[in-house]
């Protein structure tokens, strides 16, 4: 455990630091389901891995600890994370989300949890007056994210749990695209965080779980209980991977950002670019507040080529970065919101909230920024062949 107020060091010595028994310098891998107990009534604290296992706790004691929440809770994924906080709702109970919350939580919502009397409705979260006057009384949360995804759309956090706070209702934050070492939400108000650790906290590409933290020990208890009652828990190797990565998520996010900054200023002047969605631009939506409330921008650019532009050739072109689904990893990805991640949304409404045929979205990994730049050349080049 570190007594460090400095997030940079939390990330390498919080949470449980180490093994006391032998010195080691990392938290072994419990890999076990079980633990012997020396007679009836007489167990070490673990008895099941399900409920409890030394390197899942050892996680979620480091991400309670980054995100300065009571408790944290280690999930296969982020969507089992995300349904397990969304389990501790009963039915009659609404959630409002913003409008471009994340497909799998929206899809999650409206294909499962709707049948169980669980609903939902879906506002502008940017729009804090309007929001208020949302509020009936079914209305149990708000479920937000900021930026979020594909237009990195700017939600002012500190504002929406003031909100939540006024009548008396959770704000449930999915801090995926930041991660506790550009923005704490639970510092601004809200009452859990929720993470596909799959991207930046892992950030390796070779893991897919998810964490939950919350301030508040009522719903600490809660969640632990439904944790180990719907039991869609991370393994120990999966932990461990988890606490590996996190180690380097300081130095990582520092290049990642750096990286992005300098690629969404040679987009935003180079001719093909139509626009350019990054919060770290000054001419961004919600620049001011992204400011305010995150360290910078983050890493995920999108962009718009101008239609002339053969958007299939941009892709085959490219060499370095990879055309897949996913982000946050070492590695550049981009894709292709309107027939990848939001193929699902019919082509008006898509192009009437942003999400047009020529729209890209990039992960910004951090290789050297010339290679990534080069590769972003060479296949605006080749798409202006066409
Ligand atoms: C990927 C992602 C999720 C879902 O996480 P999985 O680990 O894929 O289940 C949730 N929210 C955001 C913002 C994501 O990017």
């Amino acid at each position: 455990m570190s007594n460090s107020k400095y997030i940079e060091t939390k990330l390498i010595h919080g949470g449980i630091d180490g093994d006391s028994v032998t010195g080691a310098v990392n938290v072994p891998i419990y890999q076990t389901s079980t633990y012997k107990q020396a007679g009836l009534g007489e167990n070490t604290g673990w008895e099941y891995s399900r409920t409890g296992n030394p390197t899942r706790a050892a996680l979620e004691a480091l991400i309670a600890d980054l995100e300065g929440g009571v408790a944290g809770f280690a999930f296969g994924s982020g969507m089992a994370a995300t349904s397990t906080v969304l389990s501790l709702f009963k039915q009659g109970d609404r959630i409002i989300i913003s409008s471009n919350v994340y497909g799998g939580t929206f899809r999650v919502l409206d294909k499962v949890f709707k049948n169980l009397g669980v609903t939902y409705s879906i506002e502008d979260t940017t729009d804090l007056a309007t929001l208020d006057t949302k509020v009936t009384p079914d209305v149990k949360a708000f479920f937000i994210e900021s930026p979020a995804n594909p237009l990195l759309t700017v939600t002012d956090l500190a504002g929406v749990a003031a909100v939540a706070k006024k009548h008396g209702i959770l704000t449930i934050v999915d801090n995926t695209f930041m991660t506790p070492y550009l923005q704490r939400p639970l510092e601004l108000g809200a009452d859990i965080v929720v993470h596909s650790a799959t991207k930046y906290l892992g950030g390796h590409s070779d893991v897919v779980a998810g964490l939950a933290v919350t301030n508040n020990k009522e719903i600490a208890d809660r969640l632990a209980f439904n944790q180990n009652a719907v039991g869609a828990v991370l393994g120990p190797f999966d932990s461990f991977l988890l606490i590996r990565g996190i180690k380097t998520l300081g130095v990582r996010l520092d290049r990642h950002t750096e990286n992005a900054e300098r690629i969404a200023r040679y987009l935003e002047q180079h001719e093909a670019v139509k626009h350019v969605y990054y919060p770290g631009l000054p001419t961004a939506q919600g620049y001011e507040i992204n400011k305010k409330q995150a360290k910078n921008g983050g890493a995920m650019i999108s962009f718009e080529l101008y239609e002339n532009y053969d958007i299939k050739k941009f892709f085959k072109a490219l060499q370095l970065i990879s055309l897949a689904e996913s982000l946050g990893g070492v590695e550049s990805l981009v894709c292709h919101p309107a027939t990848m991640t939001h193929a699902s949304i019919p082509k008006e409404i898509r192009e009437k909230v942003g999400i047009t045929d020529g729209l890209i979205r990039l992960s910004v990994g951090i290789e050297k920024v010339d290679d990534i730049i080069l590769d972003l050349n060479a296949g605006i080049s080749a798409a202006k062949e066409a």
